[in-house]
């Protein structure tokens, strides 16, 4: 049976690692969050007491973590700390899984670095919110060796509906930034769209609808309303609790910038949404999910 370690058990991570214990896999799962562990011992994972004990003798190690930093910190040591990361404690042949949401050029470093160790990478970012990682029906945004994601793929596929190859190491990033770059300008548009009708006093409720039949159709209105009690079950409606928080979509937005920046392309939305996130995250959002965008709106920010 193949031995997987799984680093990160977060939002995204904790659900995503439960999948793979559900689907019958052995899982060495680590996190800094002793809560988080002990959630995942109760699902049925395996405890380490680090992540080099996690890692070591694995065939497949899989991370989830919030950005560049956490990734390199993991698998090539913090800056300035003395751990040398746990790259060093691999075994030769196994295939680093990392669907953390990084920079496409991090996801080539680490790529490279690791082929010098013989260890295989994919960037295998994700999209489906936390409502996907815990329904097992994520969306995986590959870059790498085809060979190496098809050895992947069933793993992905106990944790998600859909699996794609977007190119080389690096290109799933790519992918997914540009992804979230239009779901930050939809998020924004749809609470703004939202706001404006409720001024003229219209139901969310009823304006939602009439959207969802209309042109403005968009994912945010068929899943993810950013309008308090227009739809149940969502961070909206839970005073913006859990989900995407708006300091992780500030990361994907800089991320998107610097990228477009790199290939001198044209982002105008981009950059308002990243101005609007700031100025959000800025008024004391930042730990609150991403659709809580429609509280700027509501605040008279004007
Ligand atoms: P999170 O902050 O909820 O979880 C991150 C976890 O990593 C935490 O439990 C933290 O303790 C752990 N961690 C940090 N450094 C660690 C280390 N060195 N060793 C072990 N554990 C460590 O974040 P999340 O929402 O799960 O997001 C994870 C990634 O997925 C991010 O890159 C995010 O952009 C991306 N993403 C998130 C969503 C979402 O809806 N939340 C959707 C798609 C993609």
């Amino acid at each position: 049976m193949t031995a997987i370690a799984f680093i990160g058990l977060g939002n995204m991570g904790g659900p995503m690692a439960t999948n793979l214990v559900k689907a019958g896999h052995k899982v060495t799962v680590f996190d800094l969050s002793a809560e988080a562990l002990a959630q995942l011992e109760q699902a049925g994972a395996q405890v380490a007491a680090t992540a080099a004990d996690a890692v070591a003798g694995a065939d497949i190690v899989m991370s989830m973590l919030p950005a560049d930093k956490h990734v390199l910190g993991l698998y090539f040591g913090y800056e300035g700390d003395t751990d040398a990361g746990v790259a060093a404690h691999i075994k030769k042949g196994a295939l680093v899984v990392d669907s953390s949401t990084i920079s496409a050029e991090t996801a080539r470093d680490i790529a490279q670095r690791l082929k010098q160790q013989d260890i295989r990478f994919v960037d295998a970012p994700v999209s489906g919110g936390v409502a996907g990682a815990a329904a097992g029906t994520l969306t995986f945004i590959c870059g790498g060796e085809a060979a190496d994601i098809e050895e992947a793929r069933p793993l992905l596929e106990c944790m998600g509906k859909a699996v794609f190859t977007a190119g080389d190491h690096g290109a799933g990033q790519v992918a997914k930034i540009c992804n979230n770059m239009l779901l930050a300008v939809l998020m924004s548009g749809t609470a703004e769209a939202l706001k404006l009708g409720r001024d003229h006093g219209l139901d969310p409720k009823v304006l939602s609808e009439i959207m969802l039949q209309s042109s403005g159709r968009n994912w945010t209105l068929e899943v993810y309303n950013p309008c308090p009690d227009v739809m149940p079950g969502v961070p909206a409606s839970n005073d913006y609790n859990g989900g995407f928080l708006v300091d992780l979509m500030l990361k994907d937005l800089g991320l998107a910038l610097a990228t477009a920046e790199q290939s001198g392309s044209a982002t105008p939305m981009g950059k308002a949404a990243q101005d609007l996130y700031q100025a959000h995250s800025e008024q004391g959002f930042g730990s609150k999910d991403f659709s809580s965008i429609y509280k700027w709106f509501e605040q008279g920010n004007n």
